[in-house]
């Protein structure tokens, strides 16, 4: 089956004995069991499973054409999982210019568990080689990274990674399944924020691991799960699963809207540079037409000015709502080192965008306006 097709009717089926069309919410925390403890789907208690997290799973398995997967409650708890499915003294490799919530999470949290870490320029084969160490148990990457849209060429990190028995997590959060799929790719997991694109509506919070094998790491990451308990509750389940039937058009939309604003931002005369997996002059663009179907719906660019002049234009938005994050079906924009605050090594002069649904011309026209001298 093709992604649309998956996309609507997976896991609708899954402990759903009554064959509704729609699944119901299953509100309820327990579930019976015979005498000898046990049921029809293995429902016991809903930290463990329930029927709404397996429908869940089943489809974000689908998506990424994977062979399992596990639902938690935000994105950094699902990254949690897969650090602490490692052992204290393993090395990992993280991306430099990774999401600044995972790398607050390993230098707070999972150096003081015993993770040893270096964080690095991913899209550097050679800096990747030469950073491996002979305890070193995980790559990382984010690709396109944020803000700056680096391209790493999943494939060739994954083939250098496996070569010596290291493990590739990809954050695929902003691509999402139906730009990028890096389980075909070689990756071995896959973590999403389901926030984002899959949730798709600035509504739900959320995240997941998709792994490549039903193997050791995968059911040490659901034994995390449902030992420590970040799980995601059944109505978020639910809803979410209710957004993913739409991702496969959403991404459609967000794609072409932002291509046609990357090409308009490109030859606006405040505009110094974009950044943005489709556009020719991006450096990382021919591994990107490689790895990716389509370009997403995050653009950065820097204006011509600094910080003064950014957070102006950013102010003088009408339609494009002020705020961070993406993902959603609304246009959102921001200075993004405001956002990120201390320690930000983002150059003053860029706004990162998150390009909704909206009619392109009437984001083009709100862009016109907000970009022009007053
Ligand atoms: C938002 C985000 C996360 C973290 O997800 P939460 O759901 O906020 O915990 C991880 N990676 C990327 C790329 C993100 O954009």
């Amino acid at each position: 089956m093709r992604i649309e097709t998956k996309a609507i009717h997976s896991g609708m089926d899954v402990a759903n004995p009554t064959k509704d069309i729609v699944p119901p919410i299953s509100t309820s925390t327990i579930f019976e069991i015979d005498s000898e403890g046990r049921n029809e789907d293995d429902l016991h208690y809903t930290r463990l499973g329930n029927p709404n997290r397996l429908q869940l799973e089943h489809l974000l398995t689908e998506l990424e054409e994977g062979e399992a997967a596990a639902a938690f409650s935000s994105g950094v708890a699902a990254a949690t999982a897969v650090f602490q499915a490692l052992n204290p003294g393993d090395h990992i490799l993280i991306p430099e210019d990774v999401y600044a919530g995972n790398r607050k999470l390993v230098n707070k949290v999972m150096v003081r568990w015993g993770l040893e870490v270096d964080f690095i320029p991913m899209t550097d084969l050679d800096v990747v080689e030469d950073s491996i160490r002979s305890n070193t148990r995980l790559i990382w990457i984010e690709s396109p990274s944020n803000p700056m849209m680096r391209i790493t060429d999943i494939e060739a990190v994954c083939d250098l990674a496996h070569s010596k028995e290291i493990l590739v997590c990809v954050d695929n959060t902003w691509p999402s399944p139906i730009n990028q799929q890096p389980l075909t790719l070689g990756a071995d997991l896959v973590l999403h924020s389901t926030t984002k694109y899959l949730g798709g509506h600035s509504d739900i919070l959320g995240g997941a691991i998709v792994s490549r094998h039903q193997g050791r790491i995968f059911q040490r990451i659901q034994e995390l799960q449902k030992l420590t308990g970040a799980v995601p509750s059944p109505r978020d389940c639910w809803l979410l699963c209710r957004s993913i039937r739409s991702l496969p058009y959403r991404m459609r939309g967000h794609n072409e809207n932002a291509e046609h604003l990357a090409r308009f931002l490109q030859n606006h005369s405040r505009v110094e540079k974009v950044f943005y997996p489709g556009l020719a002059t991006l450096s990382g663009h021919e591994i990107a037409k490689k790895q990716m179907t389509g370009y997403g719906g995050m653009i950065s660019f820097f204006i011509t000015g600094g910080r003064e002049e950014a957070i102006g234009i950013v102010g003088r938005s009408r339609l494009i709502k002020r705020a961070t994050s993406l993902g959603g079906i609304e246009s959102t924009w921001e200075h993004r080192r405001s956002s990120e605050g201390e320690g930000s090594i983002t150059p003053e002069n860029l706004i990162r965008i998150s390009v909704g649904l909206e009619h392109p011309d009437d984001l083009m026209e709100d862009l016109e306006n907000a970009l022009a001298d007053v």
